[in-house]
């Protein structure tokens, strides 16, 4: 959480104590989490939080690096920690939202290889598969 009060004080922000309650929160989490799950989760300790602080508080982690903005096409927006071992794509249900991380070596190589045939670098890239898990199927 030092890093989070670095980029408030770099900012000129004061480091409320809602802001800071509701990033040590994501921060602790370790799914996919919708602003209204995040917000509801820090409801629960802090009623009076409304959903603007936890939006703005997302949104300055997301610039700054320090949080992941996802959309798996069912209007939510969803954020994740910066995977501490590396990279990973998702795979999604569309009837009950699961959705499952993996991270294949032979589709990263494949899709590097991808690219420099047709004359690009890649700097980064989001793979997402969507269909059924195994209890929607
Ligand atoms: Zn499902
Ligand atoms: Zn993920």
């Amino acid at each position: 959480m030092d890093i989070f009060n670095k980029l408030l004080e770099r900012k000129g922000l004061k480091s409320t104590q809602q802001r800071y309650f509701i990033a040590d929160t994501f921060f602790k989490t370790s799914t996919h989490i919708s602003l209204e799950e995040l917000l509801k989760k820090v409801r629960r300790k802090t009623p009076r939080i409304g959903y603007a602080t936890v939006y703005r508080t997302m949104k300055l982690l997301t610039d700054e690096g320090l949080a992941i903005e996802r959309q798996f096409g069912d209007g939510q927006t969803r954020f994740e920690n910066v995977p501490e071992d590396g990279h990973h794509d998702h795979i999604i249900c569309i009837k009950c939202s699961k959705i499952a991380e993996f991270h294949n070596e032979k589709i990263e190589e494949l899709q590097e290889e991808t690219a420099k045939k047709l004359g690009f670098k890649v700097l980064r890239h989001k793979l997402e598969l969507y269909g059924y898990c195994s209890d929607c199927a």
